[in-house]
């Protein structure tokens, strides 16, 4: 699904991400940890193609094609979609306007979705304006079901959502990504950045990688990186930095 390679991008002068080599495979999810700061949405956002990010080096495929100059809105029409970390308020604009304009369903099954998220009195309002942190990423939730792109990335889906909400959420993410259907016919493959390891009691996730200082310092087992986490804070990610470094 997706492909990464020898990627290195600049924000402004500031060498963000260097040398990023990534593979997901169709039917996989992978999580990002990483300090405050690594670069974790400089990657996602970079994959998106969102032009603040600059590509200074390497390449990004995505389904077999070479997207590493296409603008935004094409990629999003090859199937790739985003749950945003903070995502902007759009006054004027109605979340039900805009999801109808995105979806790629029928609105009986968004209103579904959005019962199951306890949102319909929100479908009436401007989009993200005077919403609160957990609001605004179940907000993007229902973007994403009702866009329902092949390729997933979630910018820390569960900061600011209490603990009910978690587990509502952390459920839904892991239907988005096909996990509740067997192996060989699941379909969409997720990125997603989280520094709680809670969601992850709620969503099945192929691998784990960490980034540190814009290098993908390990990866692995994503129970096992996490209570090296827990355990260790990233200190052990660190003698792996200074290995890779
Ligand atoms: P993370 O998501 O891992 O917390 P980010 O990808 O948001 O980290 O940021 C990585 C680094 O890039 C940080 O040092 C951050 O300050 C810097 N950065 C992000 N956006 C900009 C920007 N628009 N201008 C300058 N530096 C930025
Ligand atoms: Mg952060
Ligand atoms: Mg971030």
């Amino acid at each position: 699904m997706l492909k990464i390679e020898n990627l290195c991008v600049k924000i402004g002068d500031k060498e963000v991400l260097k040398d990023i080599n990534l593979n997901i495979g169709v039917g996989e999810t992978h999580v990002l940890f990483g300090p405050n700061g690594a670069g974790k949405s400089t990657l996602i956002n970079t994959i998106l193609g969102n032009p603040k990010y600059e590509v200074v080096k390497g390449s990004i495929y995505f389904k077999g094609k070479d997207i590493t100059n296409m603008p935004m809105y094409e990629r999003a029409k090859l199937g790739m979609g985003i749950s945003y970390q903070n995502p902007p308020a759009i006054p004027g604009v109605k979340l039900k306007n805009l999801l109808n304009i995105i979806s790629n369903r029928e609105w009986n099954e968004i209103e579904k979705m959005a019962e199951i998220l306890n949102f319909n009195d929100f479908l009436e309002r401007e989009v993200n304006v005077g919403f609160s942190g957990g609001e605004a990423k179940r907000s993007e939730i229902l973007q994403i079901y009702a866009q329902n792109p092949d390729f997933i990335m979630f910018d820390e889906p569960d900061s600011g959502v209490d603990v009910e909400n978690v587990e509502l959420i952390g459920n839904l993410i892991n239907e988005l990504l096909d996990k509740n259907k067997i192996p060989s016919d699941r379909e969409k493959s997720g990125l997603i950045i989280t520094h709680m390891g809670h969601i992850l009691n709620f969503m099945d996730v192929d691998r784990a990688h960490v980034l540190y200082d814009g290098i993908i310092a390990c990866s692995g087992h994503p129970e096992e990186i996490l209570d090296n986490i827990i355990e260790h804070g990233y200190e052990r990610c660190v003698e792996c930095y200074q290995k890779k470094k």
